[in-house]
């Protein structure tokens, strides 16, 4: 895997001694290249469209009554995310079997009940300081009188993603294919209440965000949204954010998917004017705002948006199992490269 940066003062302009130039950053495309991807392909492959239906069918479940912050069901849940790392044998950054990154009551402005992200770490081999953050929210509308809001899609869907992501990394690492960077798997609280959990832990971030390479954010990625309906087009996913902080993010994200994955990257949504402002609708604009580079994967909008037929038998598991694919390539890549990613657009 090789990244070029090529880091020259223009010589044109430069060949005058009394003026201090500049020096441009150029990131090449075709530098992106993953050195060992039999491997990547290997991995990828025990990310299994039955495996991700377990997990959204358990989370999207009536047991879990539509995992409301604070909740009993948002409770159930977190105590079922955290058995799961520990069967999987893959640690918390907080050390032994706490998994939940608590946060006071102090940080809501209305009365809430106290609540946690809930976290588990695989650490780097070489550059353990180095943390790359993989993030989605957990917590979704809980019950109304419309009866409970499951959040199948919304996002039961990032949720098993990161489940899968993580297991993968960890089963690479168990057979000595261990990341050189760390990864930090965030399943955040509160985002439905305005990006709570989030705007938490980066003001109170396990590890220095100055040491936080990228974040890749997941939120719906198991269904097709209405454009892509009726264009009968179903592999493809929103790229939004990608490129605002990192170009080189961007490349490698492409290369990622032309490499493994093939889906047709939208990136109506990343338009700075556009109307919807997704950037900024989701957990990882806590990170930009720290200019973080970010990824945010969505599927866009539905009928069933917010609503209680958000439901599991409607996600699109061998579509959730390409997507996941992508971002766990794009992850292993960050997590791998022999440079750490640049940030070139702040
Ligand atoms: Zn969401």
């Amino acid at each position: 895997m090789k990244v070029l940066f090529i880091a020259s003062a223009l010589s044109l302009v430069g060949s005058c001694a009394n003026i201090r130039h500049s020096q441009k950053i150029e990131i090449l495309k075709d530098n992106i290249v993953f050195e060992d991807p039999q491997t990547v392909i290997k991995y990828s492959h025990t990310i299994t469209p039955d495996e991700l239906s377990v997990h959204v069918f358990t989370l999207a479940s009536q047991n879990f009554e539509g995992r409301e912050t604070g909740k009993a069901g948002f409770q159930k849940a977190s105590k079922f995310l955290k058995d799961f790392y520990m069967d999987n044998g893959i640690s918390s950054p907080l050390g032994t079997d706490n998994y939940y990154q608590r946060i006071p009551k102090s940080h809501f402005s209305k009365d809430s009940p106290s609540t946690q992200n809930i976290v588990a770490f695989i650490e780097g081999s070489e550059f353990p300081e180095e943390v790359i953050i993989i993030s989605g929210h957990l917590d979704h509308l809980g019950v109304t009188e419309d009866g409970i809001f499951y959040g199948a899609d919304d996002n039961a869907s990032g949720s098993a993603a990161l489940m899968e992501i993580a297991q993968a990394f960890s089963l690479a690492k168990e057979a000595g294919h261990g990341p050189k960077r760390s990864l930090l798997f965030l399943h955040l609280t509160a985002e439905e209440s305005g990006l709570l959990g989030s705007s938490y832990y980066v003001k109170n971030p396990i590890y220095a965000l100055e040491n936080t390479v990228a974040n890749l954010n997941i939120d719906m990625i198991g269904r097709i949204d209405k454009i892509h309906e009726e264009k009968q087009i179903d592999d493809y996913i929103y790229i939004i954010g990608a490129d605002r902080i990192s170009t080189e993010l961007h490349y490698i994200s492409e290369a990622a998917n032309s490499q493994f994955t093939h889906l047709k990257l939208d990136y109506r949504y990343n338009e700075e004017n556009e109307s919807n402002r997704f950037y900024y609708r989701s957990d990882h604009y806590n990170f930009a705002s720290r200019n973080i580079p970010i990824i945010f994967y969505f599927n866009g909008e539905h009928e069933d948006y917010h609503q209680p037929t958000d439901t599991a038998e409607k996600i699109n598991f061998p579509l959730l199992q390409k997507r996941t694919q992508l971002i766990f390539s794009t992850a292993w890549y960050l997590a791998n490269s022999k440079e750490r990613l640049k940030v070139d657009k702040i």
